[in-house]
């Protein structure tokens, strides 16, 4: 779930893709199942206001790639959503679904709305609208919808609820990201950073003193927080971490608990500027330190041409989607930086959302101990083959990871 809408939208990721990572390492008959999107839907339906007036409300739904299984991906409401970015996300998450051996294919949908202007009634008819719309096309077996962008559960039980009425099916698994009264799976909101937590822990598992390994996250949100708890839990030193407003940084290693208790534990979420038990820095500051690793969990694109030749961090794990620009990822791999690609770093919440839907189907409810174990097990899996295939054919692991996952949906 996305608190902020500062998301970068991902736009022309493909041709980018296309054009720099997949040069020389897939063939073209291997890229033609993934030139053009399987399916797109595309939808203006009315809604009556709470003042009594119709509003059309625009939405879409593609399904990019089904040649490992239904189409799997969430829905974002947003209001600069349009066909090519929805695409271009349906397009990734293909490559995701992939790369850690789920049964899904790639999907994803959008509505084009500024969410602020409509009242919570209003957003549930919405929500309701979009099943009534693409019910035909969506389903357990068929297409799978999840939270995105400014989505919740509460919104995906709505979706389920309004699934259930129109078909009379059993319509928990039809989507993921529920509650877990409404048949959601345990450790579903932590999945993401617990994904990147594993990879993490592999990474330095030889390591003697884990007190040692500093650590900078940019973003405080879903992914940022968590990811600095389970860091900060686990004994590793988070000097860093940072939200809109501002970074806070201690060099002997935050109070993470502290900091934690004072942005959620009141009534409202608080902005990092106002912490009182850190030095201030810039955001700009806190990509530039000396550290061991850095987490961007916040936006795309924040490490350029512009900064990369002061980047200090010997590994770089990204959360967030998109952080490093592709000229200044060239320059992070002539340093000796280890890119641990979004691809593969933040596939946490994803395999979590095929543990729900498999639950669902199974009518099963996981402890938490067994959803985190079989989180593991997937992640650490695919990252070993990533590894294994930049050490023999000598790729990054970015395009380890793109050439693991186009090939598999090509065996098919
Ligand atoms: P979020 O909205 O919960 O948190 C975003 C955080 O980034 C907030 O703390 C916000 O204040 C901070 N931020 C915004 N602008 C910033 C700036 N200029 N400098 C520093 N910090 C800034 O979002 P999230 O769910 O944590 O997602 C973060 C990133 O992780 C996104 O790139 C998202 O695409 C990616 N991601 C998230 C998930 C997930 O399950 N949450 C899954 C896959 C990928």
């Amino acid at each position: 779930m996305y608190l902020d809408d500062e998301i970068i939208a991902c736009k022309k990721c493909k041709l980018e893709i296309e054009d720099v990572f997949l040069k020389g390492i897939v063939g073209k008959e291997e890229l033609k199942i993934l030139k053009h999107p399987r399916r797109v839907l595309y939808a203006n339906y009315p809604i009556t206001k709470d003042n009594g007036k119709v509003e059309i409300i625009t939405a879409y739904r593609v399904l990019y790639n089904n040649n490992l299984g239904p189409g799997k991906g969430g829905i974002r409401f947003h209001s600069s959503v349009d066909l090519d970015e929805v695409s271009e996300l349906a397009f990734i998450m293909s490559l995701k679904t992939s790369l850690v051996e789920l049964p899904f294919g790639g999907a994803k949908g959008g509505v084009r709305i500024n969410p602020r202007d409509f009242s919570k009634e209003e957003i549930e008819k919405i929500s309701r609208g979009y099943v009534k719309e693409f019910y035909k096309y969506l389903g357990p077996k068929e297409d799978i919808p999840a939270p995105d962008v400014n989505t919740n559960p509460e919104i995906m039980g709505w979706m389920a609820d309004e699934y259930g009425k129109i078909t009379g099916e059993d319509s928990k698994a039809f989507i993921t990201g529920k509650t877990i009264e409404d048949g959601g799976s345990e450790g579903r909101d932590k999945s993401t950073a617990m994904g990147g937590f594993y990879i993490f822990e592999e990474e330095y598992k030889n390591i003697v003193s884990k007190k040692e390994i500093k650590v900078a996250i940019q973003g405080f949100g879903n992914a940022g927080s968590v990811m600095a708890k389970l860091l900060f839990d686990a004994g590793y030193s988070v000097v860093a971490v940072s939200d809109s407003s501002s970074a806070i940084y201690n060099e002997n290693g935050l109070d993470v608990d502290d900091v934690f208790k004072y942005v959620y534990g009141g009534d409202k979420k608080q902005k990092l500027i106002k912490y009182e038990n850190a030095i201030k820095i810039n955001n700009s500051e806190l990509l530039e330190l000396n550290v061991d690793s850095l987490v961007p969990a916040a936006l795309g694109g924040i490490i350029t041409m512009e900064n990369v030749k002061n980047i200090k961090a010997k590994m770089i794990l990204e959360l967030a989607n998109g952080p490093i620009s592709v000229n200044a990822e060239k320059i992070l791999e002539e340093n000796n930086v280890k890119i641990i690609p979004d691809l593969l770093a933040n596939s946490g919440g994803v395999i979590v959302s095929y543990f729900e839907w498999d639950q669902n189907l199974k009518n099963e409810h996981w402890s938490l101990e067994d959803v985190n174990n079989k989180l593991k097990e997937k992640i650490i899996k695919a990252y070993k083959e990533v590894l294994n295939v930049s050490k023999s054919e000598k790729l990054s692991l970015r395009k380890s990871a793109f050439k693991i996952a186009i090939e598999r949906i090509n065996k098919k």
